[in-house]
């Protein structure tokens, strides 16, 4: 009988063309079969309200939500009066939305606010090895994988929390869930939206790697535990070594002494003199020795706040007759206060200091001590303006019994080797840097 505007617009005519039509007409045609028991219902109760499916002028479906009555005025005839709502883009919004969570490549599932489940998409069903109507069957007294499941997707938010999860096959899952709490809307009721993420592999590997760095960790104790009691071992074998050979070399000295007294060895006194120069060095290397053992062993290293000056200064004290003797000039400034062993330092500079005099040219000794800082640690010099060392023997003189000079130079070649020993373990590096002839700058690195 009429139309107004909106519903010829839904349907894509203009009024003028949409009155004097049946609205049979716009029906789907999968609904018109139904139209007949519309009316019916109309007719008996007055009023009816649903869904309609209608065909628009190009064939397209559009759905009216409406709620229509029989008109009771007295002056028309029989007729109804119709309000609908075309909700036909709303419902394809919907229907999307449910297509993606169905189709979605990740494993999803909806809860309601209490953690029933409202939804669970495919992906899901496979990764948790239950089928959907075993999962929606299941009232909590079932799998207690899945009940937990359910209470931590309602527990967590968007930043992820990692569960484990058995599947219905016996395997072992670790799934990390990320869940978004959904407000309720006009179109749907509140809920929670819980992605669920297989990180097992991930999970398994990370456990591998701990187990790996735990047994490496294990290896790397024992090793250092065997090392420790090896070179403790040897430490022990130095000493006992070097005090046991000192005992028959007193003794073969004094018989040489007493071989000398006697009138029969005259002739022989050159030998005799060699002999006991042998004796002597074969003496002092045991002693060097001996030296090395106690510094590499000593148990009783602290380090403490040491001002390098006052170590300077010691070991000056502990040469003062060298020093003298040589008319040696040592020269320090702005050394640095750092965390040392005090006595080893005292005996790093003594070395170096000792050295610089022993390894002098036709010059007085002329010792310069100095800091710099680089990065994290400071680098300490000793330059000498002594014989220098050939560029390419730089290296090999820090290791025991290593020698460049013969027997114009006393030395058992053992004190750079004590350098060493103590720089390293204080955590730094040394070196030298040299040239023959013209002096040379010991270098070492003190952590700050
Ligand atoms: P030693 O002085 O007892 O021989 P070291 O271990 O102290 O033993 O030194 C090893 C070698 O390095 C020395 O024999 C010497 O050849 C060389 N050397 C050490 N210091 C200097 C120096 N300041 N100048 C030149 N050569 C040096």
């Amino acid at each position: 009988m009429w139309v107004n505007p909106a519903a010829a617009r839904s349907l894509g005519y203009s009024c003028d063309q949409a009155v004097g039509s049946s609205i049979e007409g716009f029906l789907a045609p999968e609904v018109q079969s139904e139209f007949k028991s519309y009316l019916d219902r109309i007719r008996r109760t007055g009023f009816d309200t649903g869904f309609m499916r209608l065909r628009d002028r190009h064939g397209h479906e559009r759905i009216w939500m409406y709620r229509n009555i029989i008109s009771d005025d007295p002056e028309l005839p029989v007729h109804v009066v119709g309000h609908a709502l075309d909700v036909t883009e709303q419902l394809d919004a919907k229907r999307a939305l449910k297509t993606l969570f169905e189709r979605a490549p990740i494993a999803q599932i909806e809860l309601e606010p209490s953690g029933k489940l409202r939804r669970i998409n495919p992906v899901a069903c496979e990764l948790l090895g239950y089928t959907a109507p075993e999962i929606f069957s299941f009232d909590g007294s079932g799998p207690p994988d899945l009940a937990d499941l359910f209470r931590e997707s309602c527990l967590v938010g968007d930043t992820g929390k990692c569960m484990r999860f058995v599947r219905k096959d016996g395997c072992e899952l670790h799934l990390e869930l990320f869940a978004r709490h959904i407000p309720a809307s006009n179109s749907s009721p509140a809920g929670i939206i819980c992605a669920l993420i297989n990180v097992s592999d991930r999970v398994r590997a990370e456990a591998e790697i701990r187990n790996l760095n735990a047994q490496l960790e294990a290896k790397v104790n024992l090793r250092t535990a065997e090392l420790r009691r090896s070179n403790a071992e040897l430490q022990e074998f130095a000493c006992i070594v070097s005090h046991d050979l000192q005992a028959p070399l007193k003794q073969v000295g004094s018989i040489l002494d007493e071989l000398g007294s006697n009138s029969f060895a005259e002739d022989k006194s050159e030998l005799l003199r060699l002999c006991r120069a042998d004796i002597e060095r074969m003496a002092m290397l045991i002693d060097s020795l001996l030296g090395y053992a106690v510094v590499s062993n000593r148990a009783d290293i602290v380090a403490r706040r040491v001002p390098l000056a006052v170590s300077v200064q010691e070991s000056l004290m502990n040469l003062a007759s060298v020093v003298a003797s040589s008319n040696a000039i040592v020269n320090y400034e702005n050394l640095p206060e750092v965390s040392v062993d005090e006595a080893d330092f005292v005996q790093l500079f003594q070395n170096l200091i000792e050295n610089a005099i022993k390894y002098r040219g036709a010059h007085n000794p002329r010792i310069r001590i100095t800091a710099s800082e680089i990065q994290d640690e400071w680098v300490i010099s000793v330059s000498d303006n002594g014989i220098g060392i050939d560029k390419a023997q730089c290296s090999r003189i820090f290791q025991a019994f290593q020698r460049l000079h013969g027997k114009e130079y006393p030395g058992s070649g053992i004190g750079l080797a004590i350098c060493k020993k103590i720089v390293e373990r204080t955590g730094g590096r040394i070196w030298v840097e040299s040239e023959r002839d013209l002096g040379s700058t010991f270098r070492f690195t003190v952590p700050h």
